[in-house]
């Protein structure tokens, strides 16, 4: 059969996802990211590549579309910028064409995520499209006209690593990146700082759907941390909304199936935008979490 291949490379799982010309996806099979070894996680997509061809009997194809927490840098073609910190610096798309006998095209996770939903999700046909992943990390990318914007530093739409803006009483303290700057959006609105956030506020430690599911059964703490977690969201987006004004929002990640987000933020965005009221909308990516390997499927055409 013919098909396009898309491989979305998360801090959590790996997910390879074959992809008929009109989209659908036909194929997925999705593993725990081998955490902190680059070795095991190239070994990890070679293997799942092999398993997801022979599933739908398909030759090896010319080229794969990869979608990575991160980009490659412009001049070293090194990844740079990843939340798994382990893939930083490693020629990883030299290592993987070498291993997987095929062109392996990379684009950041969250241009995917833009792309796959300007194009036929969310925000189809929309011209100017912001993607956020509200996952592991916290990634942002651009697509205009349906196409991931780059810039010349491969950096547009890093916005997981300007700070939370108009700190408030809750923001009062602060916590170290990965990035080596301190109170970046990704580390109060990734999965992991919203659980560290109620840890820091309660004292105890627990996930993210332990959370919520206690914020829906109404309990003060949880609703607490849920308050200040929309807040920040609608914060960060807010500076956004001011500075490009864009079509669509589209909000991929783990955070984001949270259905309580898109009544939640609206009210909250237009508190700081420029001006109000404010029309933008705020969607789930309409494919999922499939988002990323769509996207990265994209580009292996
Ligand atoms: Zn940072």
């Amino acid at each position: 059969m013919k098909g396009l291949i898309g491989i979305d490379l998360g801090g959590t799982k790996i997910e390879v996802a074959v992809v008929d010309p009109a989209g659908q996806v036909i194929h997925r099979h999705r593993r725990p990211t081998p955490v902190g070894d680059y070795p095991a996680t190239l070994q990890c997509v070679s293997d799942m590549l092999d398993h997801s061809l022979a599933a739908v009997s398909m030759p090896r194809p010319a080229a794969v579309g990869m979608a990575i927490p991160g980009c490659l840098d412009p001049l070293t073609h090194t990844v740079r910028g990843a939340n798994s910190v382990v893939l930083n610096g490693q020629p990883m798309q030299a290592d993987l064409q070498h291993l997987l006998g095929c062109q392996v095209r990379m684009e950041n996770d969250a241009n995917c995520l833009a792309v796959s939903e300007a194009v036929d999700g969310a925000a189809a046909g929309l011209s100017l499209v912001f993607g956020v992943i509200l996952g592991t990390g916290c990634g942002g990318g651009w697509a205009i006209h349906g196409k991931a914007r780059r810039g010349p530093h491969a950096l547009a739409g890093e916005w997981g690593h300007n700070p939370l803006p108009w700190l408030g009483e809750g923001d009062l303290y602060s916590r170290d990146c990965w990035c080596g700057q301190h109170a970046c959006l990704e580390t109060w609105l990734c999965g992991p700082g919203f659980a560290a956030d109620h840890a820091a506020h309660t004292g105890r430690i627990a996930q993210p759907p332990d959370i919520i599911a206690a914020m829906r059964r109404g309990e003060p703490q949880a609703l607490a941390s849920w308050g200040r977690y929309v807040n920040r969201l609608a914060r960060g987006l807010a500076q956004i909304i001011n500075t490009m004004d864009p079509d669509a929002i589209v909000l991929g990640g783990g955070m984001s199936q949270i259905d309580e987000l898109y009544t939640a933020l609206p009210p909250l965005l237009a508190r700081h935008t420029f001006t109000r009221p404010i029309h933008t909308p705020i969607r789930p990516a309409m494919h999922g979490d499939a988002s990323g390997v769509r996207g990265a499927a994209w580009l292996s055409r």
